[in-house]
């Protein structure tokens, strides 16, 4: 499992596996609420706002997302990447470190 309390002392390569696994979060994180987003506005008869999404996984980290609003076993959840999501979104939300290795390239690329 993944230790992301010194994240300097992650290899390289898993390091950069959580970094796009935390991309495709937050991405999916938005394009759940642009969905719903479009849902409202369509059953209200105006056109949706945001064009659909064609990103690669997408559907499946939107999947991810809709289990783990609803999960409850938390870090014993079985599901694939519930447990390790929750784990990255927990340190992405809390991360103050400007410099980490896992955030700050992330946080520039959002800005
Ligand atoms: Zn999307
Ligand atoms: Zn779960
Ligand atoms: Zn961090």
């Amino acid at each position: 499992m993944i230790n992301l309390s010194n994240p300097s002392a992650i290899e390289p390569e898993i390091r950069q596996r959580v970094q796009q696994h935390l991309v495709f979060v937050i991405h999916s994180h938005t394009c759940l609420k642009r969905d719903q987003e479009n849902a409202n506005r369509i059953s209200s008869g105006q056109p949706p706002r945001h064009p659909p999404c064609h990103l690669e996984h997408c559907d499946t980290f939107k999947q991810l997302l809709r289990h783990m609003f609803e999960c409850r076993l938390g870090p014993i959840c079985s599901t694939k990447y519930c447990s390790s999501s929750r784990k990255i979104m927990k340190h992405w939300k809390e991360c103050r470190d400007v410099e980490c290795v896992v955030c700050a390239p992330i946080r520039a690329a959002q800005t």
